[in-house]
Order: C-alpha cells, then sequence, then structure tokens
C-alpha cells in the first residue's frame, strides 16, 4: 500500500498529472476523425491512389520486400511536410527505413514524448494491406501529427512510424537504442499496434506495461483517460505485457513505454492475411482508440493552455531546435520558408565566430531539413543562425565531446 502511494505521489509531480478533466485535453480528443483515419488508412492500403514524386502510385505492400515499403516513407514524409512539420528520414541496417516528425516543446523540449506505430506489414509478395496491422496505428499516429501540431505543448512530441517491425523490431530498436546512447529523455512512449478489430463491439482492448521505469503509471494514465474523457472502451491491462511489438523495444532501454492493442481474445482472424482490408475495420472501436492514444499522447506532453495555433498558411518562416541536442558529431536542423528567398543558415561559436555555413542560397516555399557534421569542432555551446527575406532567428545548441 505505502509503495503504491509513493509511486502515485512521485508520479503527480511528475510528468503524467491525474488533473480535472481538461478542456485542451477535450477539444484534442473531439477533433479526432474516422474519415480522415479512413482516408489515411485507404491510402496506406493501396485502395486509394497517392502522389509520390509526380507519380500516382498504389502502396498494394508495404511489406519489406515489396517496392511499396520503400515508397510508403516518401508518402510519411510528405504528410508530415504537409503539416508544416519537420520530417527525418532514419536509415538502418540495409533496407530500413524508419519515419519521424518532431513538434518542439514550448518549456521542456529535451524531453520527449512519441507516439509511434510500425508502418512495415504482413505477408510477403504480392498483395498486403495490413489494415489493422497496422495501416490503423500508422494512420492514427498521422492523425495525431494531424491535430497536435495545431497545440503547443510543454514536451517535445515524436511522431514515428518503425520499419522492419514483422522481422524483429528492428526500426524501433535500432531509434531506442541510438537514443539511449545519446542519452535521450524519453518520458512516455505510446505505440499503436492493431487498433481497428473488434469483432463482437464490445469495445474491448488491451493496455500492455511492465515493471520498466514509469510504464505501469503510464497504463494507470490510459484508464484515467478512457474514463475521464468518457471515451467509451473497455480497457484491461495486461502486466507483464507482451514484448511483440515495438514498445519492447523502449523497455529494453529502461524508457516507459506503453502499446495500445485490440483484445487479443476476439483476435483477428485475418491477421497477416492478404485479407486484412479496409472492409475489417471497426469504426467506431478503430475512432476510441484513436481518441484514446491522442488524449493520452495529449497529457503527457502537458497542453499549454488556450494557446491552440491556428495555422491557415502551410509555412512560415521559422528555425527548429536542432536535434538531437546535445550531439555528438552529427545533428540535424529544420527550417520552413513561407516565401522563395534567399536563405542563409550559419553556426557560430561563443565568440561569434561562424565555424559553419549550412545553408546559402536561393529556396522555394517548403519544409527543410540540413545536417551539421562537427567532427573537427571542439565540445562546446554553439549558436544557429537562419536569416531570410527580413526573418532572422538564432538558436542555442550543444556540442558534447
Ligand atoms: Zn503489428
Amino acid at each position: 500500500m505505502k509503495k503504491i502511494f509513493t509511486i502515485l505521489c512521485l508520479f503527480l509531480l511528475a510528468n503524467f498529472s491525474f488533473a480535472q478533466t481538461d478542456q485542451t485535453i477535450q477539444s484534442i480528443i473531439n477533433k479526432v476523425s474516422i474519415d480522415t483515419l479512413m482516408n489515411n488508412l485507404r491510402e496506406l492500403t493501396g485502395d486509394k491512389p497517392v502522389i509520390l514524386n509526380n507519380v500516382s502510385t498504389k502502396l498494394i505492400s508495404r511489406n519489406r520486400y515489396s517496392a511499396g515499403n520503400s515508397y510508403t516513407p516518401i508518402y510519411l514524409m510528405q504528410k508530415f511536410s504537409q503539416l508544416g512539420l519537420v520530417s527525418f528520414q532514419q536509415n538502418f541496417m540495409t533496407d530500413g527505413q524508419n519515419v519521424y516528425a518532431i513538434q518542439n516543446g514550448a518549456t521542456k523540449s529535451n524531453q520527449y514524448v512519441i507516439i509511434c506505430a510500425h508502418y512495415d506489414n504482413m505477408p510477403s509478395g504480392g498483395l498486403a494491406p495490413g489494415a489493422d496491422d497496422n495501416g490503423s496505428g500508422t494512420a492514427a499516429v498521422i492523425e495525431a501529427a494531424r491535430i497536435l501540431s495545431k497545440y503547443k505543448f510543454d514536451y517535445t512530441i515524436i511522431y514515428a512510424l518503425w520499419d522492419l517491425e514483422e522481422y524483429g523490431l528492428y526500426g524501433s530498436n535500432y531509434y531506442a537504442s541510438e537514443a539511449s546512447f545519446r542519452g535521450d529523455n524519453i518520458v512516455a512512449v505510446i505505440n499503436l499496434d492493431m487498433i481497428a478489430w473488434d469483432s463482437n463491439n464490445d469495445y474491448k482492448a488491451e493496455v500492455h506495461a511492465r515493471n520498466v521505469s514509469s510504464s505501469l503509471e503510464l497504463g494507470l494514465l490510459v484508464h484515467d483517460v478512457n474514463s475521464k474523457y468518457l471515451i467509451g472502451l473497455n480497457l484491461d491491462t495486461s502486466n507483464p505485457g507482451s514484448t511483440a511489438s515495438d514498445h519492447a523495444s523502449f523497455w529494453r532501454y529502461n524508457y516507459s513505454a506503453v502499446l495500445l492493442i485490440e483484445s487479443m481474445s476476439d483476435f483477428n482472424q485475418y491477421y497477416h492475411k492478404t485479407t486484412d482490408d479496409l472492409t475489417k475495420v471497426n469504426k467506431p472501436f478503430y475512432e476510441k482508440m484513436a481518441k484514446l492514444a491522442l488524449g493520452v499522447t495529449a497529457t503527457s506532453a502537458v497542453p499549454i493552455q488556450n494557446t491552440s495555433v491556428t495555422q491557415t498558411i502551410p509555412y512560415e518562416f521559422q528555425l527548429y531546435q536542432n536535434y538531437p541536442n546535445p550531439f555528438n558529431p552529427e545533428t540535424t536542423i529544420g527550417y520552413n520558408v513561407q516565401t522563395a528567398s534567399k536563405v542563409s543558415l550559419k553556426v557560430y561559436d561563443v565568440l561569434g565566430r561562424e565555424v559553419a555555413t549550412l545553408v546559402n542560397e536561393y529556396k522555394q516555399a517548403g519544409s527543410y531539413v540540413t545536417t551539421l557534421r562537427a567532427t573537427s569542432l571542439p565540445g562546446g555551446v554553439y549558436f544557429y543562425r537562419m536569416h531570410a527575406d527580413g526573418y532572422s532567428e538564432t538558436k542555442k545548441m550543444t556540442l558534447v565531446k
């Protein structure tokens, strides 16, 4: 009893708050739309063509051994950049490609909340719509980015889509090991895998947690969000939870993580078959699962009250905080260009001496990323400054050697 009490107290002081109903969280949950989710899912399953590099394509499979597996990251990057988010492709092994987008936190930008799903699927060879496994989770992460990117949060949110989960959680494991090596402060990982199957409309779903860092508390938060915001799912917690999806990669490196998944006692009979398609989706159930995932992510990232950002233009001039930070030896800097203009992005040391020019050219309106490789620079604090069409912004970063 005492132990539980102590944990809960620490927990209240820490990131997840069991506060009363929060209007911002409620407004976020209300914005989740089954139509947007289904549209994303139609594109991910090859039901609706997507335009990639000016060519109309159907993603008929996202399996490792299909061409669609390498087209999907292009599609995902495009989705994120249309939302004005800076997105990254992370290559690993010989054929793995994770995609993630970063939304910087206002006050705790070096602490991360990750909402994630694997986009690769089964079976290999030919048709593989993978609607439930795991188009459903992938589409929900894109929906989270659409809605949450219009709000400001204390913590940085990372929208991550993993590759090669089906072959051994390779993508998430690569990301988690790199994050751990850098010492990233990841406060919560919400993994979505198979969230659209409910054959008997009982709204049963599972939360998988373990006694790793604050994972069990994060699991309690999931229940809390479900009841507080009247989402209406019938949740069970599995502890110790399954290690059969990407959240387990984060447990491995001692990060707090949970899995949200449909009920395993009502197992999807089309799992890993060519028939795991759109027609099998239980839309009301799927919408509730997405609402739950967004509610938990938003609560963990702590919204700043009354600061809903209304984005009417796709881009504004903007310089993002570099990622990772601190770094060694490589870091990525994202920036947006509102109107075509000459853009310069330079790096200075603490004495104001220019040490690197990352960008110095005419750019079309759009979202860009550039990488600084600081192998020859000494460790310490640096500044980077962007100039474009009257816009100027400087940010600080730390090279650790
Ligand atoms: Zn899966």
